[in-house]
């Protein structure tokens, strides 16, 4: 396709989050409040200051108990900034020092910013739910209104800067047709919220603060692009995509190719909630997140506080299967709780199952907790641990889970090593599931975080994928099931090569699965076979890709949009 000036000006482009596409008015969220160079006097600037605080933390927790899921236990996240200490005692030492309410907030912030961006990984990421707290209270100080989406009268794409996990609570999902933002990554919360809600979004797409309330935009997630002022044919198109797509979801048969051989099609989550709202398109769960239930929690959660939640998250889900993982704290999701001390480089650190090493009492709580909801419910989760690096830790682990009762039990495989060594690994395991996303991280020496790093961080990398088919091999070998629950899973392209190599359950968003379902019903097990050798066949991430998407099915290509050259 040739690109006109007229064309480039019409397109903007950025990273798509799922597959959908929906054409609609422009709504833009309201900007931040800017500082007035003389703020209004007021009588008591400390009691303004510390008033605004609470109001704004109240606020927050009231849409956190209106909403579900990952989105509630990130805004409870968000209000409890709004509270900090820290935070409110440099403001009001600023006010104390003769600097206006609005202007002493605005510097406390970025001070904190400033520290939380210092460390880098998971609290550089809070950064943008920082300054949404920042945004509401300079607001309620000025006497203007809340920032953030307006009330929708009609349904409309919402287009931001870049949107906070406040904003998001405020939308309605029956009036959100899609997102789309100028900053964020794909890894952030606006897309994490977005995929929950399995809305199309396009993130990163410099240019969008062009376009204005009530302009027609056509959003393209699959191709990552948006149209300003889209036709009438490419209107028509993408409606029909979009009612694809709704129709795909209305088949929850079980995960299978053409021929019949069956691949369980599993979600993952991270709270009550999420289990309770699972699709009967779901198979059962492939990643419960449990450290998502824990995130702002400063006092560990007790062993029958813990069985409560996993009690409700099995009976949820009856029969279907469930594969818990214990806390995957350190590094991008520190648990104040686990008392772990700042490090140099915390990727590499005490996190995942490194952490008995030093908290051991953790993952035995939580594992009597897991016995306890099973006894409780009559129904026995699977295990496993995060960044499991050698066989000891393996059998360790194993060890410790049998002993408290629990009977099946695995390794998630996202450190290299455990790769190498799957063979070993499976000794004393039941399973294991790669976990794509820090298998890439580590394998590619990629900070998943590092958006300018995605070339490196992609599960298309030769290494990764020979890391994959090793660890696939190893499992078959011993006749041990062996499912994938990275982002990778959620590609209906790459699903077909992980069939091929033999994985035997592949876990994903929820709002992912039926795209993926769709993808293995149109191909046999000897094309994935045959699209398997093809990718690692390639040299490098984009041969792999385009390798693996020239033999894919043109109705699939067609219904999901897959790109021409993969
Ligand atoms: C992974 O690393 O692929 C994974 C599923 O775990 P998380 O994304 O929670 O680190
Ligand atoms: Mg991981």
């Amino acid at each position: 396709m040739t690109t006109t000036l007229r064309d480039a000006d019409r397109v903007l482009r950025g990273v798509g989050v799922g597959r959908g596409a929906a054409v609609g008015p422009v709504v833009r969220v309201h900007p931040a409040p800017a500082l007035p160079p003389a703020e209004p006097a007021v009588a008591d600037p400390a009691a303004a200051v510390t008033a605004a605080l609470d109001a704004v933390a109240r606020d927050l927790d009231a849409l956190a108990e209106s909403a579900d899921g990952t989105l509630r236990e990130v805004l409870r996240a968000t209000a409890a900034m709004a509270d900090d200490e820290m935070l409110r005692t440099e403001a009001l030492r600023r006010v104390a020092g003769g600097t206006a309410p609005a202007r002493a907030v605005d510097e406390a912030v970025e001070e904190v910013c400033a520290t939380f961006t210092a460390a880098g990984g998971y609290l550089a990421e809070r950064v943008t739910d920082l300054r949404s707290v920042r945004h509401r209270v300079v607001a309620r100080l000025l006497g203007l209104p809340a920032p953030g989406v307006p009330l929708l009268t009609e349904p409309s794409v919402v287009v931001a800067e870049d949107l906070a996990p406040a904003d998001t609570a405020g939308l309605d999902p029956r009036l959100v047709l899609a997102i789309v933002t100028e900053q964020g990554g794909p890894t952030g919360h606006t897309a994490i919220i977005a995929g929950q809600l399995g809305l199309p979004c396009v993130v990163r797409a410099p240019g969008a603060s062009v376009l204005e309330d009530g302009d027609r935009v056509a959003v393209d997630a699959a191709a990552g692009v948006v149209h300003r002022d889209p036709g009438p044919a490419l209107r028509k198109q993408l409606a029909g995509r979009a009612a694809d797509l709704r129709s795909l979801a209305e088949d929850t048969a079980p995960g299978a190719t053409a021929d019949g051989h069956p691949v369980a099609l599993l979600a993952n989550i991270g709270t009550a909630e999420d289990a309770r709202a699972l699709p009967p398109g779901a198979e059962g769960v492939g990643l419960f997140r449990t450290e998502v239930l824990f995130l702002s929690r400063a006092v560990a959660p007790a062993v029958e506080e813990q069985a409560d939640v996993y009690a409700a998250v099995l009976a949820s889900l009856g029969d279907r299967k469930v594969v818990v993982r214990t806390l995957d704290a350190g590094a991008d999701k520190p648990l104040p709780f686990a008392g772990l001390p700042p490090e140099e480089n915390p990727a590499l650190g005490v996190r995942g199952y490194r952490l008995a090493r030093r908290r051991p009492e953790l993952l035995d709580d939580q594992l009597r907790a897991l016995a306890l909801a099973a006894r409780r419910t009559g129904t026995e989760p699977w295990v496993m641990a995060p960044m499991v690096a050698t066989p000891a830790e393996a059998s360790a682990f194993a060890a410790r889970a049998r002993g408290a009762g629990l009977s099946t039990v695995g390794a998630m495989v996202e450190v290299p090593s455990a790769a190498w060594s799957a063979s070993a690994l499976l000794a004393d395991l039941d399973f294991v599931s790669i976990g794509t996303n820090d298998l890439a991280q580590y394998t590619m020496a990629a900070d998943r975080l590092q958006g300018d790093l995605t070339d490196l961080l992609d599960p298309w990398q030769p290494a990764v994928l020979g890391l994959v088919e090793r660890t696939v091999t190893a499992a078959r070998a011993a006749g041990r099931p062996v499912g994938i629950c990275g982002e990778s899973a959620a590609d209906p392209v790459m699903a077909l090569v992980l069939v091929g190599l033999g994985v035997t359950s592949l876990s994903m968003s929820a709002s992912s699965l039926p795209a993926v379902r769709f993808s293995l019903r149109q191909h046999s097990r000897a094309t994935c076979t045959e699209i398997a050798r093809a990718a690692l066949a390639s040299p490098d991430a984009h041969g792999a890709r385009a390798a693996a998407s020239a033999r894919v099915a043109p109705e699939v290509r067609r219904t999901l949009a897959l790109p021409e050259q993969g």
